[in-house]
């Protein structure tokens, strides 16, 4: 029968093409499975190498750099026993700068040799230009000069990780203090929060309102013991005080070394080390030398007058307080 035998044929042709697609199709699908477990076995080497990595601390996350406040004062600095030092018409100021300088050097070298950091150093001393800012170490930035709202606390925010007070003194009427004063000598006393408070209280009142712990201060014993009873941290004595005006200095050399030392104890500690807590609004309290300038400052609105040489003021922030301080002191003459 002829018909039905080329059916047949051509179903037979068919059914062969059907087993070539089918056995095709199987190949194709197993090397699919292969490589698809190739590629699944190869991450997850990947993966379990990388966390062996990790784990054994070869790879390292790089931390940020450092970020750190440098406020630089003058009566505390290393090898300054006399006023005249810290003058700029004073006999060897030109020595003071130096020395001034080459504290701060010694405490930025010390950072820079802990990690990488981003070092802000604030000149705080009088018309703030006493610091050899071409013989600072390269690495800083320096801000120079005085009409500055912040004053000693210029440049200093919360993106900071810790400040650090160099060459700072007593506060006013201390005993034993060498030049002890609070910003100028028209001030008699100041409170924040009816705490009494020097220059490095209420700076150090102003870093904590900002979260920024102080690691370090440096200055005549007397200044290191008054800032410890207020701020929980590591102080390095550059001179004792013989009376208000002289001072039996500790050699630079060695102070250097202790701050430079005591700088690196600082940073290793850096993240068990506290802010000052401030509690806001902030009641500022400050006293004069003379009646005429608390007969000008009652005239600031929310300025009251205590007695006939003090005035206070409710801040609602540290920062509020710390401008209108500065601008009570030093801006208002009289
Ligand atoms: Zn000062």
């Amino acid at each position: 029968m002829e018909a039905p035998s080329v059916l047949a044929a051509f179903r037979l042709v068919l059914r062969k093409h059907k087993a070539q697609r089918e056995e095709s199709m199987r190949l194709v699908t197993h090397w699919r499975f292969r490589r698809d477990s190739f590629v699944l076995v190869l991450t997850g080497l990947a993966v379990l190498f990388n966390a062996m990595l990790v784990g054994a601390e070869i790879v390292q996350v790089p931390n940020p750099p450092l970020k750190i406040f440098i406020s630089v004062d003058m009566e505390g600095i290393s090898g300054i026993g006399t006023p005249k030092m810290t003058n700029g018409t004073g006999k060897d100021y030109a020595l003071g700068r130096e020395l001034m300088t080459e504290d701060v050097n010694a405490i930025v070298s010390a950072i820079f040799e802990f990690g990488p950091a981003e070092v802000v150093v604030n000149d705080s001393h009088g018309d703030m230009q006493n610091l050899l800012h071409t013989r600072l170490d390269e690495r800083v930035k320096y801000i120079q000069g005085h009409i500055k709202p912040l004053g000693m606390v210029q440049g200093l925010d919360e993106s900071f990780d810790a400040a650090i007070f160099v060459g700072y003194h007593a506060r006013v009427g201390t005993k034993d203090g060498f030049l002890a004063h609070t910003g100028s000598g028209s001030v008699r006393g100041l409170w924040l929060n009816d705490v009494e408070v020097g220059e490095g209280g209420m700076n150090a009142h102003y870093a904590g309102a900002h979260g920024v712990p102080i690691v370090l201060a440096s200055g005549d014993l007397t200044f290191t013991r008054q800032f410890r009873e207020l701020v929980n941290t590591r102080t390095v004595v550059t001179k004792e005080a013989v009376g208000s005006l002289v001072a039996q200095l500790h050699h630079p050399a060695e102070v250097h070394q202790r701050l430079r030392a005591t700088t690196h104890e600082a940073l290793e500690a850096i993240t068990n080390t506290q802010p000052l807590d401030v509690t806001e609004p902030v009641t500022v309290r400050i006293r004069f030398a003379t009646t005429t300038r608390a007969d000008i400052l009652q005239s600031i609105p929310g300025v009251s007058r205590i007695d006939g040489i003090t005035v206070a003021y409710e801040a609602q922030t540290m920062t509020e307080a710390y401008k209108l301080i500065r601008l009570m002191y030093k801006f208002v003459s009289w």
